[in-house]
C-alpha cells in the first residue's frame, strides 16, 4: 500500500502512511463477522440483511422493538442478560424475558392513554432503566420516540417539544421540576407528562402522571400491532454543531441497518458484553446504545455515571466488556491522563474498540494500541444516516486517520458540485470533494421534521450530500477533511481543520486542538488554532512558539497555523463535538448563533 498523498499542495504527507498502518491481526481476537470485505461488499443485497431479522409474526410487518426484544424473548436467549444497568451504587439486570414484560407494560400504558400510532413520545432522563423501557415500549405501541438529552436547559427542551409536537413526555420528577414545569403553559399539545420518581419512588406532581402507578396498572401481555416498515419510529435532533439543530425522522426499517452494522462494523458476537458510552439523548445512544446490541442478542451494558477515566476502566475490567464503542472526546481525555491509569488492570475480555462522533486523530488510534493493545476503530455516520456508513472493520488493516470503508450495501463517493447544480464524481485518489452517499439504505432519514426545503437541499439527484469533505485513497479508504462549513481557504489552498488539529495533537503537550480560518486581507484566510494543554504544561510564549514550529515542520508553512491561542477547554456540543463555528464567531466578534447544544465552556 502506498502512503496517501498530501491533501493540499505544500503539505507534508500529514495522515496515515506506510509505517503507521495497524495490521488487522492485532485487532481481531475472534473470528470476525466481516472476514472478507471485498466479497461481502460485492455479493451484498439488502434482502440478505433483512433475512437476519424476524419480522412480526403473521407477516404483520417489521417493528424495531420486536427485533430488539420479543424475538429473543421467544427464543433460546430468553433468560440471558439483555440489559445490565450499573447505576450510582445500584445495579439491575434484565433478561430478554424481563425486557419483554416491562416494555409491554409501557406499551399497554401508552395505549390506555388513547394515543394514536405516530404520536410523539419524548423521553428525557439520565441513563436509567426506565428510559430504555420507555423507548422500547413506545416503539411497540407504534409511537414515534424522540430522546432528549437530559442536560439541555429549559429553552432547548421546550423548543424541541414544540417543534416535535410532543404529546407525551416521560421524564424524571427532578428534571420536570427544574426544566419543564415553568414552560408547560407554552406546550398545549403536550397532553401527558409521566414522571419517574427518584429511585422508583412514587410521584405526585399536579398535571402529571406517576410512572410507577402506571406500570403497576398495566399488563405484561401486549401484542405489537401490525407495523409497516415505513412507519415512523424515531425522531432525532442533530447535534447543532453547524447551526440550528434539525429533526431527522427515521422509520422501523432502520433496524435492518442497526442489526447489520452491529454485526459488521462493531463485530458483535452472541457472547459479547457491549458498552456504548453515548447518551441515549443522541442518535448513537439509541441506534447503538439500545437497538443494535439487543437486536443482535448481545448483552448491552448501561452505565449511569458520566465520564471519569478511572471509573470507566473499572467498568471495562469488572464487567469484562468485550466490545466498546466510544467517542474521540473521551479518548482524548483518557490520553491526557496517560497509560499509567491502566497499569495492572485485567482487560483481557476486550477485543474490539470503536469510535464515532468526530474525526479520530491518528494519535488517538495509535494510543489505543499503546494503552489497550488494539487500535480504536474509527467509523463515520450522521444523525441523518441513522447508522454507521463507513467503518474500520475488525478484519481490516487500520490506517490511522482514515474513517475506513463503506458498509456493504452503502455506496459512498467523493463528488464535486458543478456550476449548473449537478455533481460529478472525483475518481482520482486523495482528491478532496464532498462525501456523498447513494440514497436507499434502510436507516436513511425520511425527512427533516417540518423542514421540507432543508431536506431537499441534501440531495442532488440520487445522491445524499453529507456536508462533509473527504478524500478516498487507492485502497478505497475514506479520509475526513472537515465539514464543508469549516474548511479554510488560505492563499489558494483548501485546508481541512482536521489535518492541522491532528498534527498539533502529535505534540506531547497538546490535549485538544480546534482550528478555524480567520479572514486575512492577503491570504483570504489564515489558519488559527485554539489549543488546550495537558496538565503540567504552561500556556506561555515559549509554548506558543514551540507549537508553531512543530506544526510548520509537520505541515509546511502554507498549511500550518499562523496564530495559536490557548484555552482551558474548547467549546463543545453536548454530544462532545468541538464547535469550530463558535470559536470563529467569538474570534471575529460575530453573533454566536444557535448555541442551544453548547456545553458550558471555560474560555
Ligand atoms: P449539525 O448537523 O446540527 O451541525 P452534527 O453534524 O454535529 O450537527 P451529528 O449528526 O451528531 O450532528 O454528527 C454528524 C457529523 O459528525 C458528521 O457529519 C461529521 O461531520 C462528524 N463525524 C461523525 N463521525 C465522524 C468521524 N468518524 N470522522 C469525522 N467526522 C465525524
Ligand atoms: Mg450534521
Amino acid at each position: 500500500m502506498k502512503p496517501p498523498a498530501a491533501s493540499s499542495p505544500g503539505a507534508a504527507a500529514p495522515l496515515g502512511g506506510h509505517a503507521r498502518i495497524v495490521k488487522a491481526a492485532a485487532a481481531a481476537r475472534m473470528r470476525p463477522n466481516l472476514a472478507d470485505y471485498a466479497a461481502t461488499y460485492r455479493d451484498f443485497g439488502w434482502d440478505k440483511a433483512r433475512a437476519l431479522l424476524d419480522g412480526l409474526p403473521n407477516g404483520a410487518g417489521l417493528n424495531i422493538a420486536h427485533e430488539a426484544v420479543d424475538r429473543h424473548a421467544a427464543g433460546p436467549r430468553a433468560d440471558r442478560t439483555a440489559l445490565r444497568w450499573i447505576g450510582r451504587g445500584r445495579e439491575r439486570d434484565f433478561t430478554w424475558r424481563d425486557l419483554r414484560a416491562e416494555s409491554n407494560r409501557v406499551a399497554d400504558a401508552l395505549q390506555s392513554l388513547g394515543l394514536r400510532p405516530g404520536a410523539r413520545v419524548f423521553v428525557m432522563a439520565g441513563r436509567i432503566p426506565e428510559l430504555y423501557l420507555a423507548v422500547l415500549g413506545a416503539l411497540k405501541a407504534r409511537c414515534v420516540v424522540c430522546p432528549l438529552f437530559s442536560a439541555f436547559g429549559p429553552e432547548p427542551i421546550a423548543m424541541r417539544l414544540e417543534i416535535g409536537e410532543a404529546e407525551v413526555l416521560v421524564t424524571t420528577e427532578a428534571l420536570y421540576r427544574r426544566k419543564v414545569e415553568a414552560l408547560r403553559p407554552r406546550l398545549p399539545q403536550l397532553r401527558h407528562v409521566v414522571l419517574i420518581g427518584e429511585g422508583g419512588a412514587a410521584t405526585a406532581v399536579p398535571g402529571t402522571r406517576d410512572w410507577t402507578a402506571m406500570m403497576a396498572a398495566a399488563g405484561t401481555d401486549f401484542v405489537i400491532p401490525p407495523t409497516d416498515p415505513e412507519d415512523l419510529a424515531l425522531l432525532h435532533f442533530t447535534s447543532g454543531t453547524t447551526g440550528r439543530p434539525k429533526g431527522a425522522v427515521h422509520v422501523h426499517e432502520a433496524v435492518v441497518m442497526h442489526a447489520m452494522t452491529g454485526r459488521y462494523a462493531l463485530d458483535l458476537h452472541p457472547d459479547d458484553v457491549f458498552w456504548c458510552t453515548a447518551d441515549p439523548g443522541w442518535v448513537t445512544g439509541t441506534s447503538y446504545g439500545i437497538i443494535a446490541p439487543l437486536a443482535n442478542g448481545v448483552t448491552n451494558l448501561v452505565v449511569e455515571a458520566e465520564f471519569d477515566a478511572q471509573s470507566w476502566y473499572d467498568v471495562l475490567e469488572r464487567e469484562r466488556v468485550s466490545v466498546w464503542y466510544t467517542a474521540p472526546t473521551a479518548i482524548r481525555m483518557m490520553m491526557k491522563l496517560g497509560t499509567a491509569a491502566l497499569a495492572g488492570r485485567d482487560l483481557s475480555a476486550l477485543r474490539f474498540m470503536a469510535s464515532v462522533g468526530e474525526p479520530l486523530n491518528p494519535e488517538a488510534v495509535l494510543w489505543g494500541v499503546e494503552a489497550f493493545g488494539m487500535p480504536f476503530h474509527d467509523n463515520w455516520w450522521q444523525t441523518e444516516t441513522g447508522g454507521i456508513m463507513i467503518a474500520n472493520y475488525a478484519a481490516m488493516d487500520v490506517k490511522p486517520g482514515s474513517m475506513g470503508r463503506p458498509l456493504p450495501g452503502v455506496t459512498a463517493a467523493i463528488l464535486k458540485r458543478d456550476e449548473d447544480g449537478g455533481v460529478s464524481e472525483v475518481t482520482a485518489p486523495m482528491q478532496e470533494g464532498e462525501l456523498a452517499l447513494k440514497a436507499g439504505w434502510p436507516s436513511m432519514m425520511r425527512g427533516y421534521l417540518n423542514e421540507e426545503a432543508r431536506y431537499r437541499k441534501c440531495f442532488v439527484g440520487n445522491w445524499y450530500m453529507t456536508g462533509d469533505l473527504a478524500m478516498r485513497d487507492e485502497d478505497g479508504y475514506f479520509w475526513f477533511v472537515g465539514r464543508a462549513d469549516d474548511v479554510i481557504k488560505s492563499s489558494g489552498h483548501l485546508i481541512g481543520p482536521f489535518e492541522v488539529e491532528s498534527a498539533l495533537m502529535e505534540h506531547p503537550a497538546v490535549a485538544e486542538a480546534g482550528v478555524i480560518g480567520k479572514p486575512d486581507p492577503m491570504a483570504g484566510e489564515i489558519v488559527k488554532a485554539f489549543v488546550a494543554l495537558k496538565p503540567g504544561h504552561e500556556a506561555n510564549e515559549a509554548m506558543r512558539r514551540e507549537l508553531l514550529g512543530h506544526a510548520r515542520k509537520r505541515l509546511g508553512s502554507a498549511v500550518a497555523p499562523k496564530e495559536i491561542d490557548f484555552r482551558a477547554n474548547l467549546p463543545k456540543t453536548r454530544s462532545g463535538k468541538i464547535m469550530r463555528r463558535l470559536l470563529k464567531a467569538r474570534e471575529l466578534g460575530l453573533p454566536e448563533g444557535d448555541i442551544s447544544t453548547l456545553e458550558s465552556d471555560e474560555r
